[in-house]
């Protein structure tokens, strides 16, 4: 019922204080996630999805064997709460290859049902009541009611278009002597901007300042383009010290639907994280965990690919948009791209988006919902997945192009 009427309405948004029933909401202000609602609007309009990012293809082959493997070979019961050595081990080697740290597997790194668990557990950690927490809009949808589930207070810094680039002297001012936490997301979804690192050094300085700790959600690490490297906190041991970096498998081994991620932090950090994630999930599926050590052990490669196995799929979808009515600025990482339609339409974005899944029969995200300022209405722009095959990309760009 909620899905039904919240697809009539692409808004994560709800008003009423209680349920039918009579239960006092503890999110009145949260309703269906957008990603959810776009998707079954999606299929009941039977349009091309280009809304919530999952790719239309499987995961490596090799990966899908080793997981069949350990599912056929008796690997099916609890493993062990902070999830296997093996996994643990092979994290903390290709942490400690990519961004100089040195996690110890057994005390800095959790395996956690997607990093959307890892992101629920390190914000239960830090988050008191009346503590304020700092995110950058267009946000993430996952963080803020999160943040209220613990009684914190969100305070949101907007990112403007067309750069989304963060405001450092707003956030200065937004620190108050209750501001606990900073949500950090490069490369960043919905906007596909990454950080820099003047960014990196803005962050050291308030952490350092004022001792904030950061949540980084970095699970489109290795989706990153045109040579740009990923400014992982991993890197900086200052900002390690007080961060709990966040990844996710599904985003990487095109297997969304394993929710299989991480969490690296600092073990006074990690022991804290653990003791929620324990009584959240216990902990995460078993054979995957298995597969995903073996091929993060055998193929590298393939994370070290897969910015230009991504930036082949931008390119193609951007240049086949060329001549099309949306202005165009190549995501920098993630798999999304932003098209901004002000040059045909002066619809809001939630409307937009929903005619075009009736009546164009193509699926997108608007991206105001992402914004607590209502101000947010008045961007004209659209988020389109891209981690598709080129036969969808070239569907997709089609119809995008016939507007
Ligand atoms: N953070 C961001 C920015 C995301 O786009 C996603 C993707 N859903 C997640 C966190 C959660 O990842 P997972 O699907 O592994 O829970
Ligand atoms: N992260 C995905 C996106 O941004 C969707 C995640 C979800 O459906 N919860 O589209």
């Amino acid at each position: 019922m909620a899905d039904s009427q919240a697809s009539s309405q692409p808004s994560s948004k709800a008003s009423s204080q209680q349920s039918e029933q009579g239960l006092q909401s503890k999110l009145p202000e949260v309703g269906t996630t957008i990603f959810t609602v776009m998707s079954a609007l999606a299929a009941e309009e039977g349009a091309l999805n280009l809304s919530q990012g999952f790719p239309d293809f499987d995961g490596p082959p090799a990966l899908l064997e080793r997981v069949q493997y350990y599912l056929t070979h008796g690997y099916n019961q609890y493993p062990p709460m902070m999830g296997i050595a093996a996994l643990r081990e092979a994290i903390a080697v290709k942490v400690r290859n990519l961004y100089g740290a040195d996690p110890d597997p057994d005390t800095d790194i959790t395996i956690t049902s997607g990093g959307t668990e890892a992101l629920f557990c390190a914000i239960a950690a830090v988050v008191q009541p009346d503590d304020e927490v700092i995110v950058f809009d267009p946000a993430y949808d996952s963080y803020a009611p999160v943040v209220t589930l613990q009684g914190g207070i969100t305070r949101h810094v907007a990112m403007s278009p067309p750069a989304y680039r963060v405001d450092w002297d707003r956030v200065a001012d937004l620190i108050t002597p209750r501001t606990r936490l900073i949500i950090t997301n490069t490369p960043h979804n919905p906007t596909g901007t990454v950080w820099a690192q003047d960014d990196i050094e803005a962050l050291r300085t308030l952490v350092a300042k004022y001792g904030l700790y950061v949540l980084a959600d970095e699970v489109y690490e290795h989706i990153i383009f045109d040579g740009l490297e990923h400014v992982s906190l991993c890197r900086y041991p200052d900002l390690f010290e007080r961060s709990f970096v966040v990844s996710s498998f599904g985003k990487t081994y095109h297997t969304t639907g394993w929710k299989i991620g991480y969490c690296v932090a600092p073990a006074a950090l990690t022991k804290e994280f653990r003791k929620i994630h324990q009584f959240v999930t216990f902990t995460s599926n078993t054979p995957v965990q298995h597969g995903l050590a073996d091929f993060l052990r055998d193929h590298p490669e393939h994370h070290l690919e897969l910015g230009g196995f991504y930036q082949q799929k931008r390119d193609l979808f951007c240049r086949l948009l060329e001549g099309s009515r949306f202005d165009v600025a190549p995501s920098a990482g993630t798999y999304f791209q932003l098209l901004g339609y002000e040059r045909f339409s002066d619809e809001l974005d939630t409307d937009l988006a929903l005619r075009l899944t009736r009546e164009a029969k193509i699926a997108s995200i608007p991206v105001s919902i992402f914004y607590e300022d209502a101000a947010a209405e008045r961007y004209r722009v659209l988020r389109f997945c891209f981690c598709k095959d080129d036969e969808t990309l070239r569907q997709g760009a089609e119809i995008l192009c016939g507007l």
